[in-house]
């Protein structure tokens, strides 16, 4: 009842690709307290992006300080505070020194495209066909083992530390868990959806595969790898170890794309969402074995609630550049002053004015897995004003997902009947109506959009017996949803999915 479940509370780290928050729910899913704070992106060289890891972790200290400083001051109590979950951005690659917990580089962000070469070699090296099976992913530059391996070549201080055996590999759900316990307490632990996203693990049996780190070259005996746990577990991720929440647990760990899935109560096989954030996913329940795809989407750990569950599954549609392509025409073409104002300048023009813009600014991901595509905005004549650049990049995500829904359907034999969103960019009324335009079924979004922390959020309150059954979170952000119904027809949009196919096929190959 509710006023049982109004006096818990869990506190949610969402360290995000652009942004970290701390978010304080109730047992009702309603947050009360909150901050956010954004960090540097770090682009030494086109193609690079990195994150300071200190910085991401100071900047999660922070929140937690400040969003806790706000619960009191409504007078609310910290003992109510039951747990905390971590949702992080995933692949993003870590490494430090296992002696001092130092950094021995910045983290290497998931859409760095500087492996670009190494991945054409490591498609050439025998074996690289049984990858796909075995792990789920294919060898693109977005896995975090690609990203490792450059790190291992190309910094000395890295090598040096893998060849004395002092060397420590994470994710930042595994960074952050490391220094938030305190690195005397020792925890090394990564969830098993993070994990999925490495490439070392075996999708079937949630474990690493020696063949997989044969294939990459790595010896387990010179590198510190985290273990993998369930995603909601009651003593496998420590408690805090200073600050405010000191002592209190740490209970569920989930990467940010599977948040959302869970955030969005996406529990039963067939059931998908879509999150617009810095990039957009797409994850669709697949169940409790995972599919394999032929047609260019990743599987991936969706969930594993542990205590005896099995892990869920998800096929995944990963686009690399969704509300990053809002900030480009902001900080690199000056066209608006805040990512809001998007909507305001796509609605200026009635339509795209026949322009069509491939955002790939590192390279195409799902389904498509081009990397050396490079953005190209195609169909510019006298008439192109701003509205339109403004209109074709919010399509270009729409497009995409329209690709990934086409290509679900023929992994999984089943057509979605309406999409559930979330994320930054799903704030655009004019983007969410695009959307429902260019797939054709009714997009649902929640009025309370941050269902990535929601997701890390029941992961911990499972952990922690608030919750035991998913039907209990049925009520959970159920209210005031906002659904956009397509409203052009269907020829309409399969002319305009058909220009953006063709637009693909000619961003191939580009030179660089
Ligand atoms: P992440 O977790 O990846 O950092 P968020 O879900 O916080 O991402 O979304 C941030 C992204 O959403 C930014 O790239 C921003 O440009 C975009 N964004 C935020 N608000 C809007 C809006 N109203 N319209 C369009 N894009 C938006």
């Amino acid at each position: 009842d509710e006023k049982k479940l109004k006096k818990f509370y869990i506190g949610s780290i969402d360290q995000g690709t652009t942004s970290t928050r701390f978010i304080i729910f109730d047992g009702t899913g309603t947050p009360v307290a909150s901050h956010q704070i954004e960090f540097s992106q770090i682009y030494q060289q086109s193609g690079w992006h990195e994150h300071d890891p200190k910085e991401i972790l100071e900047s999660v200290e922070q929140c937690i300080e400040k969003a806790t400083q706000a619960f009191k001051d409504q007078g609310h109590d910290i003992s109510d505070i039951k747990a905390i979950g971590i949702t992080n951005q995933r692949e993003t690659t870590v490494v430090w020194d296992s002696e001092t917990g130092e950094p021995l580089y910045n983290a290497i962000a998931w859409p760095d495209t500087r492996t670009k070469g190494l991945v054409r070699e490591l498609k050439a090296r025998e074996g690289a066909d049984e990858l796909h099976d075995l792990c789920g992913l294919p060898l693109s530059t977005y896995p975090s083992s690609v990203k490792l391996l450059w790190l291992l070549d190309q910094v000395d201080a890295v090598r040096e530390a893998y060849d004395q055996a002092r060397l420590s590999f994470g994710t930042i759900d595994t960074w952050l868990l490391y220094h938030l316990n305190g690195k005397e307490r020792g925890i090394h632990v990564t969830d098993a959806t993070n994990a999925s996203r490495t490439m070392f693990m075996n999708l079937h049996k949630v474990e690493y595969d020696d063949k997989l780190l044969g294939f990459f070259g790595l010896d387990r005996n010179k590198i510190k790898l985290p273990k993998i746990v369930p995603s909601s577990c009651p003593d496998s991720f420590g408690a805090m170890g200073s600050g405010s929440l000191k002592g209190i647990r740490i209970a569920g760990c989930l990467g940010d794309q599977s948040a959302a899935l869970v955030g969005q109560q996406g529990f039963t096989p067939g059931s998908a969402k879509n999150t617009y954030g810095t990039g957009c996913f797409l994850l669709y329940n697949v169940g409790e074995k995972p599919v394999i795809s032929k047609h260019g989407l990743l599987a991936t750990v969706a969930y594993d609630f542990g205590r005896g569950r099995k892990p869920v599954y998800a096929l995944e549609g990963s686009i690399a550049v969704a509300g990053s392509g809002v900030k480009f025409l902001m900080n690199n073409l000056g066209f608006i002053t805040h990512s809001h104002k998007i909507s305001d300048l796509a609605a200026t023009v009635e339509d795209n004015g026949g322009c069509v813009f491939v955002t790939a600014f590192s390279g195409l991901f799902a389904p498509y897995w081009i990397d050396d595509a490079k953005g190209t905005i195609f169909g510019i004549t006298q008439h192109t004003e701003r509205g339109h650049i403004a209109r074709a990049t919010l399509e270009a995500t729409c497009f995409q997902t329209k690709a990934i829904l086409d290509a679900m359907e023929l992994d999984s034999g089943h057509k979605l009947t309406e999409l559930a969103v979330d994320g930054g960019m799903s704030n655009s009324n004019l983007c969410m109506h695009t959307q429902a335009n260019i797939i054709g079924i009714p997009v649902d979004r929640p009025a309370m959009r941050e269902t990535t922390s929601l997701g890390a959020a029941i992961a911990a309150g499972f952990a922690v017996d608030i919750w035991e059954e998913f039907h209990e979170l049925k009520e959970i952000n159920q209210k005031d949803r906002k659904i956009f119904e397509p409203s052009i027809s269907k020829e309409e949009s399969a002319k305009m999915f058909k220009k953006w196919g063709r637009a693909v096929e000619m961003c191939r190959g580009w030179l660089s």
